[in-house]
Protein backbone atom coordinates (compact mmCIF):
# COMPACT_ATOMS: atom_id res chain seq x y z
CA UNK A 1 0.00 0.00 0.00
CA UNK A 2 1.19 3.21 -1.27
CA UNK A 3 1.23 6.42 1.60
CA UNK A 4 0.44 8.81 -0.78
CA UNK A 5 1.12 13.10 0.41
CA UNK A 6 -1.31 15.50 0.06
CA UNK A 7 -0.66 18.42 -2.49
CA UNK A 8 1.76 20.64 -0.82
CA UNK A 9 -0.83 23.64 -0.44
CA UNK A 10 -3.14 21.14 1.21
CA UNK A 11 -0.58 20.39 3.91
CA UNK A 12 -0.03 23.92 4.28
CA UNK A 13 -4.32 23.89 4.72
CA UNK A 14 -4.72 21.18 6.66
CA UNK A 15 -2.03 22.67 9.55
CA UNK A 16 -4.23 25.93 9.63
CA UNK A 17 -7.55 23.97 9.85
CA UNK A 18 -5.83 22.27 12.49
CA UNK A 19 -4.41 25.20 14.75
CA UNK A 20 -6.09 28.29 13.92
CA UNK A 21 -9.14 28.67 11.48
CA UNK A 22 -11.37 27.22 14.03
CA UNK A 23 -12.42 28.83 17.01
CA UNK A 24 -14.11 25.79 18.52
CA UNK A 25 -13.07 21.91 18.40
CA UNK A 26 -16.71 20.71 18.26
CA UNK A 27 -17.34 22.41 14.71
CA UNK A 28 -15.84 19.23 14.10
CA UNK A 29 -19.12 17.35 14.42
CA UNK A 30 -21.21 19.90 12.63
CA UNK A 31 -18.84 19.34 9.60
CA UNK A 32 -19.07 16.01 9.45
CA UNK A 33 -22.97 15.74 10.16
CA UNK A 34 -23.36 18.21 7.26
CA UNK A 35 -21.22 16.32 5.03
CA UNK A 36 -23.60 13.14 5.80
CA UNK A 37 -26.59 15.26 4.78
CA UNK A 38 -24.93 16.28 1.80
CA UNK A 39 -24.53 12.61 0.91
CA UNK A 40 -28.06 11.74 1.85
CA UNK A 41 -29.25 14.65 -0.15
CA UNK A 42 -27.57 13.80 -3.39
CA UNK A 43 -29.26 10.27 -3.31
CA UNK A 44 -32.29 11.99 -2.62
CA UNK A 45 -31.76 14.26 -5.89
CA UNK A 46 -30.54 10.89 -7.35
CA UNK A 47 -33.66 9.10 -7.26
CA UNK A 48 -35.99 11.88 -8.82
CA UNK A 49 -34.16 11.04 -11.72
CA UNK A 50 -33.12 7.63 -11.96
CA UNK A 51 -36.52 5.22 -11.66
CA UNK A 52 -34.30 2.60 -10.34
CA UNK A 53 -33.63 3.63 -7.21
CA UNK A 54 -36.40 4.55 -4.64
CA UNK A 55 -35.91 6.80 -1.48
CA UNK A 56 -37.67 5.65 1.03
CA UNK A 57 -37.28 8.26 4.07
CA UNK A 58 -36.82 5.80 6.76
CA UNK A 59 -33.59 4.25 5.07
CA UNK A 60 -31.90 7.94 5.33
CA UNK A 61 -30.25 8.43 8.46
CA UNK A 62 -27.16 9.88 10.06
CA UNK A 63 -25.88 7.75 13.07
CA UNK A 64 -23.20 8.71 15.62
CA UNK A 65 -21.40 5.89 18.05
CA UNK A 66 -19.23 6.75 20.60
CA UNK A 67 -17.24 4.28 22.40
CA UNK A 68 -15.21 5.39 25.36
CA UNK A 69 -13.14 2.13 25.66
CA UNK A 70 -12.30 2.30 22.27
CA UNK A 71 -11.99 5.86 22.20
CA UNK A 72 -13.54 6.19 18.84
CA UNK A 73 -16.21 8.37 17.08
CA UNK A 74 -18.21 7.34 14.04
CA UNK A 75 -20.28 9.38 12.13
CA UNK A 76 -22.08 6.89 9.89
CA UNK A 77 -24.64 7.79 6.52
CA UNK A 78 -26.72 6.33 4.45
CA UNK A 79 -25.72 8.95 1.86
CA UNK A 80 -24.75 8.33 -2.05
CA UNK A 81 -20.76 7.46 -0.47
CA UNK A 82 -17.98 7.82 -2.76
CA UNK A 83 -16.09 5.90 -5.68
CA UNK A 84 -12.39 5.23 -5.14
CA UNK A 85 -11.72 8.20 -8.08
CA UNK A 86 -13.94 10.47 -5.36
CA UNK A 87 -12.18 9.38 -2.33
CA UNK A 88 -8.97 10.60 -4.12
CA UNK A 89 -10.26 13.54 -5.16
CA UNK A 90 -12.77 14.84 -2.74
CA UNK A 91 -10.57 13.77 0.56
CA UNK A 92 -6.66 14.13 -1.06
CA UNK A 93 -6.70 17.94 -2.04
CA UNK A 94 -8.26 20.22 0.64
CA UNK A 95 -10.14 22.96 -0.57
CA UNK A 96 -10.54 21.50 -3.35
CA UNK A 97 -14.11 22.34 -4.77
CA UNK A 98 -14.70 26.21 -4.05
CA UNK A 99 -11.28 26.65 -2.15
CA UNK A 100 -11.18 29.98 -1.23
CA UNK A 101 -14.08 31.79 -3.13
CA UNK A 102 -16.01 33.30 -0.54
CA UNK A 103 -19.12 33.98 -0.64
CA UNK A 104 -19.74 37.49 0.21
CA UNK A 105 -23.43 37.01 1.14
CA UNK A 106 -22.10 35.13 4.47
CA UNK A 107 -20.76 37.75 7.14
CA UNK A 108 -17.74 36.13 8.57
CA UNK A 109 -18.23 36.35 12.19
CA UNK A 110 -15.58 33.85 13.44
CA UNK A 111 -13.34 30.95 12.33
CA UNK A 112 -16.34 28.66 12.13
CA UNK A 113 -18.01 30.93 9.44
CA UNK A 114 -14.62 31.38 7.74
CA UNK A 115 -14.50 27.36 7.41
CA UNK A 116 -17.56 26.86 5.55
CA UNK A 117 -16.55 29.32 3.24
CA UNK A 118 -13.47 27.53 2.70
CA UNK A 119 -14.74 24.11 2.08
CA UNK A 120 -12.34 22.54 4.09
CA UNK A 121 -14.72 20.99 7.08
CA UNK A 122 -13.81 17.31 6.53
CA UNK A 123 -10.15 18.00 7.83
CA UNK A 124 -11.46 19.64 10.73
CA UNK A 125 -11.96 16.06 12.07
CA UNK A 126 -8.12 16.50 13.05
CA UNK A 127 -8.69 19.06 15.58
CA UNK A 128 -9.87 15.97 17.55
CA UNK A 129 -8.46 12.68 16.35
CA UNK A 130 -5.01 11.06 15.82
CA UNK A 131 -6.30 8.85 12.63
CA UNK A 132 -9.52 9.45 10.57
CA UNK A 133 -10.33 5.94 8.78
CA UNK A 134 -13.18 6.86 6.36
CA UNK A 135 -15.04 3.85 4.83
CA UNK A 136 -17.24 3.94 1.47
CA UNK A 137 -19.38 2.82 -0.79
CA UNK A 138 -20.87 4.20 -3.98
CA UNK A 139 -23.95 3.73 -5.13
CA UNK A 140 -22.17 3.73 -8.54
CA UNK A 141 -19.87 1.06 -7.22
CA UNK A 142 -19.80 -2.74 -5.82
CA UNK A 143 -16.60 -1.95 -4.15
CA UNK A 144 -16.14 -0.68 -0.85
CA UNK A 145 -12.83 1.35 -0.28
CA UNK A 146 -11.37 2.76 3.00
CA UNK A 147 -9.35 5.91 3.00
CA UNK A 148 -6.96 6.52 6.07
CA UNK A 149 -4.75 9.17 7.45
CA UNK A 150 -3.19 10.70 10.28
CA UNK A 151 -2.75 13.93 9.15
CA UNK A 152 -0.45 16.32 7.35
CA UNK A 153 1.82 12.92 6.46
CA UNK A 154 -0.90 11.61 3.56
CA UNK A 155 -3.52 8.92 3.45
CA UNK A 156 -3.42 5.45 2.35
CA UNK A 157 -6.20 3.77 0.15
CA UNK A 158 -7.14 0.11 0.04
CA UNK A 159 -9.98 -1.87 -0.43
CA UNK A 160 -12.43 -2.93 1.90
CA UNK A 161 -16.07 -4.67 3.20
CA UNK A 162 -19.01 -2.41 3.36
CA UNK A 163 -22.51 -4.10 1.99
CA UNK A 164 -24.44 -0.98 2.24
CA UNK A 165 -23.99 1.92 0.03
CA UNK A 166 -23.10 5.24 2.34
CA UNK A 167 -20.04 6.16 4.74
CA UNK A 168 -18.47 5.45 7.75
CA UNK A 169 -16.30 8.02 9.25
CA UNK A 170 -13.99 6.83 12.16
CA UNK A 171 -12.45 9.29 14.42
CA UNK A 172 -9.69 8.12 17.12
CA UNK A 173 -10.54 10.54 19.55
CA UNK A 174 -6.84 11.97 21.01
CA UNK A 175 -6.05 11.10 24.31
CA UNK A 176 -6.40 14.51 26.90
CA UNK A 177 -3.32 16.03 28.05
CA UNK A 178 -2.85 18.87 30.61
CA UNK A 179 -4.09 21.59 28.53
CA UNK A 180 -6.45 19.84 26.46
CA UNK A 181 -9.21 17.63 27.24
CA UNK A 182 -10.84 15.20 24.45
CA UNK A 183 -13.14 13.45 26.70
CA UNK A 184 -16.13 15.04 25.89
CA UNK A 185 -16.84 14.36 22.16
CA UNK A 186 -16.80 10.64 23.69
CA UNK A 187 -19.81 11.38 26.13
CA UNK A 188 -23.22 11.10 25.28
CA UNK A 189 -24.79 14.29 26.77
CA UNK A 190 -21.94 17.07 25.66
CA UNK A 191 -22.20 15.18 21.62
CA UNK A 192 -26.30 15.83 22.17
CA UNK A 193 -25.53 19.60 22.84
CA UNK A 194 -22.98 19.88 20.24
CA UNK A 195 -25.39 18.41 17.78
CA UNK A 196 -28.12 20.49 19.26
CA UNK A 197 -26.22 23.64 19.04
CA UNK A 198 -24.94 23.34 15.07
CA UNK A 199 -27.75 21.01 13.41
CA UNK A 200 -30.70 20.99 14.80
CA UNK A 201 -31.43 22.15 10.84
CA UNK A 202 -30.39 18.78 9.81
CA UNK A 203 -33.25 17.36 7.70
CA UNK A 204 -32.02 13.67 8.51
CA UNK A 205 -32.60 11.71 11.84
CA UNK A 206 -29.25 11.96 13.68
CA UNK A 207 -29.14 8.87 15.96
CA UNK A 208 -26.91 8.23 18.65
CA UNK A 209 -25.32 5.14 20.65
CA UNK A 210 -22.76 5.90 23.22
CA UNK A 211 -21.38 2.40 24.74
CA UNK A 212 -18.93 2.51 27.98
CA UNK A 213 -18.21 -0.57 29.67
P1 LIG B 1 -17.28 20.61 1.33
O1 LIG B 1 -18.34 19.87 2.12
O2 LIG B 1 -17.34 22.09 1.56
O3 LIG B 1 -17.24 20.25 -0.12
P2 LIG B 1 -15.51 19.02 2.93
O4 LIG B 1 -14.06 19.12 3.27
O5 LIG B 1 -16.43 19.07 4.10
O6 LIG B 1 -15.84 20.18 1.91
O7 LIG B 1 -15.76 17.69 2.12
C1 LIG B 1 -15.05 17.46 0.91
C2 LIG B 1 -15.81 16.55 -0.03
O8 LIG B 1 -15.70 15.18 0.40
C3 LIG B 1 -17.29 16.80 -0.14
O9 LIG B 1 -17.58 17.84 -1.07
C4 LIG B 1 -17.83 15.45 -0.60
O10 LIG B 1 -17.68 15.33 -2.00
C5 LIG B 1 -16.87 14.47 0.06
N1 LIG B 1 -17.44 13.91 1.28
C6 LIG B 1 -17.12 14.24 2.55
N2 LIG B 1 -17.86 13.54 3.44
C7 LIG B 1 -18.66 12.73 2.71
C8 LIG B 1 -19.67 11.75 3.04
N3 LIG B 1 -20.00 11.48 4.30
N4 LIG B 1 -20.28 11.11 2.00
C9 LIG B 1 -19.95 11.38 0.72
N5 LIG B 1 -19.03 12.29 0.34
C10 LIG B 1 -18.39 12.96 1.33
MG1 LIG C 1 -18.43 19.89 4.16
Amino acid sequence: MVQKEFKAESKKLLDMVINSIYSKREVFLRELISNASDAIDKIYYRALTDDNISFNKDDYFIKIEANKDTRTLKVIDTGIGMTKEELESNLGTIAKSGSFNFKNENEIKDGYDIIGQFGVGFYAAFMVADTVTVTTRSIDSDEAYKWVSQGSDGYTIETSEKSDIGTEIILEIKENTEDDNYDEFLEEYQLKQIIKKYSDFIRYPIKMDVTES
